[in-house]
């Protein structure tokens, strides 16, 4: 595996790969891998000819009061990780080199980028867009894989790609949990015990809205309220917000129509943790007056 930190040599590598006809994937990410991380890079893998993952913790999509300064970083241990399962090039470049003195371009994605994470992170979704769009001129991607844990995230990247287009195509991951349900997330590690217990609080109650929509019940407040119940009945927690609404707008609804999002964010402790899920109404819940017309 090459390790890559300047703009210049990734740019020759990609070119002598393109070249030779190989296609390229990206992983990109903030580093101190999990498996959650490892899957996006096997996905990568089996899609493309060869996997640039870039390792950049990206100082513009943290807010003043954010975690920048403590986010966990183990360059080292995450080479190896990358290593082992067959990426091809870890792309690392200097904060100085991608921001040097006088940046002042920024990419925003309007409407997309705000509610949900948008509404506590203003700013940051803007500095998301920015470094994936950086990241595709430099490596200049077929395709670019994202977790479909940072569901915001994701959807702000597809706008962005179509909007400007860009020719690169957006795959997105399933999450990888925990066996009791936790999202993995390099944010994970700075829970203590009695906190990780706690954590678990945002999986179950996706699972209780999930069964909600299954047995009928599509209303979006009754299932706000049910949701909101679980995670307040644990320790430590404290609600920043619970979505429901179309996954590609990201516009809350009243009722659920169609396959809609559930996404939360959830203070544990001292560490903001997310998770989503779709919930799909049955298609005999969904047409139950029809059918009873039928009847
Ligand atoms: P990060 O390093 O946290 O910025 O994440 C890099 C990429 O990994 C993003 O596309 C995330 O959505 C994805 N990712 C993070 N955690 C998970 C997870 N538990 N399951 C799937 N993808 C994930």
């Amino acid at each position: 595996m090459k390790i890559i930190k300047s703009i210049s040599h990734m740019r020759k590598q990609v070119l002598m790969w393109k070249k030779k006809g190989l296609s390229v994937a990206i992983v990109p990410t903030m580093g101190f891998f999990h498996k959650g991380h490892l899957s996006l890079m096997r996905a990568a893998g089996s899609r493309a000819d060869r996997v640039v993952v870039s390792l950049f913790v990206n100082p513009a999509q943290f807010g003043p009061n954010e975690d920048l300064n403590r986010y966990p970083r183990d360059f080292e241990r995450d080479a190896k990780m990358a290593e082992a399962t067959g990426v091809n090039c870890l792309f690392c470049p200097d904060a100085k080199d991608i921001y040097p003195p006088g940046f002042q371009t920024w990419i925003r994605v309007e409407e997309l980028s705000q509610g949900l994470c948008g509404t506590s992170r203003p700013e940051h979704f803007c500095g998301v867009a920015t470094i994936v769009a950086k990241l595709f001129i430099i490596v200049q991607p077929n395709m670019a894989i994202f977790g479909q844990k940072d569901f915001q995230q994701l959807q702000v990247i597809r706008r962005m790609v179509k909007d400007l287009n860009m020719p690169v195509r957006i795959i997105a991951h399933h999450i990888v949990r925990e066996p009791d349900g936790l999202a993995l997330s390099s944010r994970n590690t700075y829970l203590n015990v009695k906190e990780r217990e706690s954590a678990p609080a945002l999986f179950q109650a996706l699972k209780i809205a999930e069964k909600m929509v299954v047995r009928g019940n599509l209303s979006v407040p009754e299932i706000i309220r049910a949701v909101k119940r679980h995670i307040q009945s644990f320790n430590n927690t404290k609600i920043d917000y619970v979505f429901l609404g179309h996954p590609e707008s990201l516009r809350p609804c009243q009722k659920i129509v169609g396959e809609s999002l559930l996404a939360l964010a959830v203070w544990v402790g001292k560490t903001r943790l997310i998770d989503n899920t779709l919930l799909k109404p049955q298609v005999n819940h969904a047409n139950r007056k029809d059918k009873s017309k039928d009847l």
